[in-house]
């Protein structure tokens, strides 16, 4: 992963950071998480190769486009649309590094031009399919309501979920959304299986707090990075980009979260860079 020089080549795999937490419903701090994750990835503490043996550091064509700055007029949602509209009609994969949940509505709406009959496998302790939050339609808590409401997504699959409550579960049912409950037992990976291009969207807390302490929601019962890591490995179908949001320093532990975020960024790059070159 280096930095982008002017022109990327076609085809590349492109990481870009979203430092945005203005829809966080409880606790702000995962508009820091770019940077965190990126010196995790780096860290001496491990290397850059992932388990299934590709070596990061030497691969061409894997570029960090830095981060997306907000700071101009422009609509929050709106400059992140055309960010990674920009980055797709290169013909480039991309994986964001959130920022809360509330980015991926903006992602896929751009996701949802490029590519036809787009399937999302989405990891998360929560549904995130409320119609609003406290007043908020775009909330963290509500981005796969936005994105089912206007039709972005053939198929919606949700792996990790623990807090289902009466109005997310008729959400679930109206929107015909997959969901795979926690309390259900195994995540059976056979089931895995997906036809057409798949964006996975993977929300930290999906992971056991005792995992990845750094998230604004700790809720037990989760999965562990194992059981993660194996989903990005087995997962049947051609991921062609992802986002790993809701990392939050502020509440991390020796950065045993932003290491858990760089692994599975690792991961997910060499499935990415397996699926599509
Ligand atoms: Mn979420
Ligand atoms: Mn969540």
């Amino acid at each position: 992963m280096r930095p982008a020089k002017k022109n990327i080549q076609n085809g590349s795999i492109c990481i870009l950071g979203i430092p945005f937490d203005q829809n966080s419903s409880f606790l702000k701090g995962p508009s820091l998480a770019p940077k965190r994750i990126r010196e995790s990835y780096f860290s001496e503490s491990s290397n850059l190769w992932s388990e299934k043996g590709l070596d990061l550091g030497s691969i061409k064509n894997l570029y960090d486009l830095g981060d997306i700055d907000f700071k101009k007029d422009t609509d929050d949602f709106t400059r992140i649309t055309n960010s990674v509209k920009n980055i797709l009609n290169k013909n480039c994969h991309l994986i964001c590094l959130g920022g809360d949940h509330s980015v991926t509505f903006p992602i896929i709406e751009a996701y949802a031009q490029q590519y036809d009959h787009l399937n999302i496998l989405h990891l998360d302790a929560h549904p995130d399919l409320y119609d609003s939050l406290k007043g908020n339609i775009h909330s963290h808590a509500c981005p796969f309501a936005r994105i089912m409401e206007k039709k972005l997504a053939a198929r919606l699959v949700q792996v990790g979920i623990r807090t289902m409550n009466g109005l997310q579960r008729e959400q679930a049912q109206k929107f015909g959304v997959e969901v795979m409950e926690m309390k259900d037992g195994n995540i059976q990976l056979d089931e895995l299986e997906f036809e057409g291009p798949v964006y996975l969207s993977l929300d930290l807390d999906c992971l056991d707090p005792a995992f990845a302490p750094g998230v604004s929601h700790h809720e037990p019962g989760g999965m562990t990075t194992r059981q993660v890591i194996d989903i990005i490995h087995q997962v049947k179908g051609k991921i062609i980009g992802a986002d790993i949001v809701e990392y939050n320093p502020d509440r991390d532990i020796f950065s045993m979260t932003s290491m858990v975020a760089a692994k599975l960024l690792k991961e997910i790059i060499t499935r990415i860079y397996e699926d599509t070159i």
